[in-house]
């Protein structure tokens, strides 16, 4: 998937739709670990941001406004890292999309989860 699916899929999605109980525990600006006992079969795979050619996406992250990588004005760029090794899913009740990848350190792993926001994209490359 590429930024134009990303925003067609955003705008898909009513931002003023009701609170969606199924979802809502991960509604999140900016990342998030995954709720404990979440239960991620609320969640359809929809895409992947990962380019299946890239083995080695950069590291590299897209701040050009003094964002951080857990601002919740964060733009979304899909060149960047984590956004390169991301994959996209939806909400099955109310198809509110999210973004996650598994973030590997050197002890742990952990599952992160951000809400899609159609406004933050960004086509920017490295
Ligand atoms: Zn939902």
């Amino acid at each position: 998937m590429n930024t134009t699916d990303l925003r067609a899929l955003a705008s898909a999605f009513e931002r003023k739709a009701a609170r969606c109980e199924a979802c809502m525990a991960l509604v999140c600006p900016g990342w998030e670990s995954m709720p404990a006992g979440f239960d991620a079969a609320v969640l359809e795979r929809v895409g992947t941001l990962r380019d299946p050619a890239d083995e080695d996406p950069t590291l590299a992250e897209h701040h050009p406004n003094g964002t951080h990588g857990w601002s919740a004005e964060a733009p979304i760029a899909p060149a960047f890292f984590p956004y390169n090794r991301c994959d996209v899913w939806r909400c099955r009740a109310c198809a509110r999309p999210f973004l996650r990848y598994t973030e590997y350190g050197g002890y742990y792993q952990d599952e992160r989860v951000r809400e899609l926001d159609g406004e933050l994209l960004s086509d920017a490359t490295p």
